[in-house]
C-alpha cells in the first residue's frame, strides 16, 4: 500500500509535498481549503502552476483530498443543503484544477428528520454535482467516507453506502474511502484475520470492494460499535496491530493510498516533542510481512 498522512497545507496545498516527504510518506491527504470556513479564495494560476511543480518533484502520490467538514448534504434545511452543495462543488472542482483524483467526503448527518430523507437528500445532491462537474472535474472520483455512526451521522451502515452509490449515481466517478476505525467504531470487526475476511466479505456482498479507493488508517480509542469516532495512535487503540496488518498483507489492496489522520504529536517523559506520523508509519510499516 501507498502510506501518508493528513499534511498540513498551510501557505499553499503545494507545501504539503515537502512536509509529506520530509516524514516518509508515499502518498497523502490535503485540504485545499479551509476546513472550517465557507468562503475560500479561488485557486491562481500560480496556485495551481506551483501545485503540479512540487507534484512532479515527489513520489508522493495518489493525493486526496478531504473535504470540509462543514458540508452535510443530508441537511434538511433548505438553506444549509444549497450552502454545503455549493462548497461541496468547488471542492471537486478545486481538486480538478490541481489534478487531484479523490475526494472524501462524510455523507451528512440527518439532524432533525430521518434516515431515510438524510439518505435521500445526500443521493440528490451527489447526482446533481456529478451532472454539474462532469467537464470541470471528469477525473475526479468523490469518495464517500465510512462513519462511525456518531449522532445523526449516516454512512456508518454498508447499506447506506450501497444506497448512495445507486441512487446518487450510477458513475464511475463514486467511490469509498474506507475509514478503519470508524468502520470499527460503527460495529464492523477487522481484528482477527477471520473477522477481517468476515467484514470485507461483507462489504463486498453490500457494497462491493472495486467501490473501495482510499483508506484511513486510524486506531480506536473506543471498543467495537460504540460508534464514537476517536482517533488513536496504531496499535495503541482497540484495533490494535493485528487489524492493521490484515489490511497492509492483503494483496487486493496493493497499490492503494492509506493515510493516517491520527494526533500529530506527543510528549515524551521528558517533554520533548514526538513526530507521532514518523512512529505510526514506522508501526504500519512494521507490520508488513
Ligand atoms: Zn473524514
Ligand atoms: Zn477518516
Amino acid at each position: 500500500m501507498r502510506l501518508g498522512a493528513h499534511m498540513s497545507a498551510a501557505g499553499g496545498v503545494y507545501k504539503a509535498f515537502g512536509r509529506a516527504h520530509e516524514i516518509g510518506c508515499e502518498s497523502m491527504l490535503v485540504f485545499t481549503k479551509s476546513n472550517r470556513q465557507w468562503k475560500t479564495k479561488p485557486l491562481t494560476d500560480e496556485d495551481i502552476a506551483a501545485y503540479k511543480k512540487a507534484a512532479a518533484e515527489h513520489d508522493i502520490h495518489p493525493v486526496a483530498v478531504h473535504a470540509s467538514y462543514l458540508i452535510n448534504v443530508a441537511s434538511p434545511k433548505d438553506d444549509l443543503w444549497e450552502k454545503s452543495y455549493q462548497a461541496m462543488k468547488v471542492e471537486i472542482e478545486r481538486a480538478g484544477q490541481l489534478g487531484i483524483p479523490f475526494i472524501t467526503f462524510h455523507p451528512g448527518s440527518y439532524v432533525k428528520s430521518d434516515e431515510a430523507s438524510g439518505l435521500a437528500r445526500i443521493a440528490q445532491a451527489l447526482k446533481r454535482v456529478l451532472a454539474e462537474t462532469a467537464v470541470s472535474a471528469p477525473n475526479v472520483t468523490l469518495c464517500l467516507e465510512t462513519m462511525a455512526g456518531q449522532g445523526t451521522n449516516l454512512g456508518w451502515k454498508f447499506e447506506h453506502l450501497a444506497q448512495l452509490l445507486e441512487e446518487g449515481g450510477p458513475s464511475d466517478r463514486l467511490g469509498v474511502t474506507f475509514d478503519t476505525c470508524h468502520v470499527f467504531a460503527a460495529g464492523y470487526d477487522i481484528r482477527s484475520p477471520e473477522a477481517y475476511a468476515a467484514t470485507m466479505a461483507e462489504f463486498d456482498r453490500i457494497v462491493g470492494l472495486d467501490r473501495i479507493k482510499t483508506f484511513h488508517f486510524n486506531d480506536s480509542k473506543f471498543e467495537l460499535g460504540q460508534k464514537k469516532d476517536r482517533h488513536a495512535h496504531i496499535g495503541e487503540g482497540f484495533i490494535g496491530r493485528e487489524g492493521f496488518a490484515n489490511f497492509l498483507n492483503d494483496p487486493r489492496w496493493t497499490g492503494y493510498p492509506a493515510h493516517l489522520e491520527t494526533p500529530k504529536t506527543e510528549e515524551d517523559a521528558d517533554g520533548n516533542e514526538i513526530e507521532m506520523d514518523v512512529v505510526n508509519l514506522a508501526t504500519l510499516r512494521s507490520l508488513l510481512k
